[in-house]
């Protein structure tokens, strides 16, 4: 456990030694047991000098509920359950009260209060709650369906902002419900996504980076680009990026749902009529794209796969693909597993 560190000194009078003093504010990473687990988080605290060892630190009313917070969320951390402040983000987003949201689900009325201070919510809450995060036609159907619990004024204001978020990402939304149905029978880590199951933040995020090193862009490129970064990060770190399944096409690896990849409504995607009028599908980058859901080794890794295939023309980087083992050892339609791609030749 890291040693304790100092935060700043507080000129009080302390309750310990009874003297006005200047008082250590400080900090430590320290455990606890929460449902039987040791969760370990941040505790801060004051701490007397004047006072012998065994009572020579003390917290006040704000800190003792900031700690336990801290605790709690750590736990929810780890179990991939939402934090007391997503909590709160989701009320600020639709610009609900406690109560206001507590009443939209039909749960009791200091259900939300106890989840943003106290208790930590089941698993069937969270998922209910996520639902009203992510999918604005969810959250208006559930306000429709308790309508009775509000005021119409306060009812309106409610959906206002339901529809706003609807039509900043509903389509989004949609889109990428279109995507994982497709890789519904892939839930799971395997070694068909790399042990990692298909992430549509990661990908956009991919995507909108290759988009933006890579003059040119098109889609067949595109696809040999994903695969390659995947096959480099599970060769890396036994895990894919975007958790894409690949199979075998006459072009080279292909991902599974690749159409309804390129309809994500977030894509900067345009449409050009090439010489040969062919449907070209050319991509940019994502404006405000937020790169800091990709980690520092998966950049790298990208990085490396744009300094090799930067200049290739789609067909070399078809042409080179299909030297790799993965195809030449794979049929066609058949799913590339990420075992026997990883055996690339060195980028
Ligand atoms: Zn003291």
């Amino acid at each position: 456990m890291a040693a304790d560190m100092l935060i700043e000194k507080i000129y009080m009078s302390c309750p310990l030694c009874g003297k006005m003093h200047d008082v250590g504010k400080m900090r430590r990473r320290t455990y606890t047991i929460i449902k039987d687990e040791n969760v370990e988080y941040d505790e801060t605290y004051y701490f007397c000098e004047n006072s012998d060892k065994d009572e020579n630190e003390f917290c006040n009313a704000a800190m003792l509920n900031q700690n336990l917070l801290n605790a709690r969320n750590a736990y929810r951390v780890r179990h991939g359950l939402l934090t007391s402040d997503e909590i709160v983000a989701i009320r600020d987003e639709y610009g609900m009260s406690q109560v206001d949201l507590a009443r939209m689900l039909g749960w009791g009325e200091v259900t939300i209060s106890r989840y943003e201070s106290k208790a930590i919510q089941d698993d069937a809450y969270d998922i209910m709650l996520r639902l009203v995060r992510d999918n604005p036609l969810q959250a208006l159907e559930l306000l429709n369906k308790n309508i009775n619990s509000f005021t119409n004024e306060k009812a309106l204001e409610i959906r206002n902002k339901i529809l706003e978020k609807l039509d900043r990402t509903g389509k989004e939304f949609l889109t990428r419900k279109a995507l994982e149905g497709e890789y519904a029978e892939f839930m799971l880590p395997s070694d068909a996504n790399g042990y990692c199951v298909l992430n549509i933040d990661k990908l956009e995020a991919v995507i909108s980076y290759y988009a933006k090193q890579v003059d040119n862009l098109y889609k067949v490129k595109l696809m040999k680009l994903l695969w390659y970064a995947d096959v480099l990060a599970y060769r890396e770190n036994g895990m894919s990026i975007t958790g894409l399944v690949y199979r075998h096409d006459v072009m080279g690896a292909l991902p599974i749902g690749h159409y309804r990849l390129m309809s994500l409504e977030r894509l900067n995607i345009r449409e050009e009529i090439g010489y040969n009028y062919l449907l070209m599908i050319r991509i940019l980058p994502i404006e405000d794209m937020d790169y800091s859901v990709l980690n520092k080794d998966e950049i790298a890794q990208l990085d490396k796969v744009i300094e090799k295939f930067k200049t290739y023309k789609a067909k070399d980087i078809v042409d080179y693909m299909h030297k790799e083992r993965a195809y030449k050892n794979t049929n066609s339609g058949e799913v590339i597993s990420f075992s026997i791609a990883k055996d690339l030749r060195e980028l």
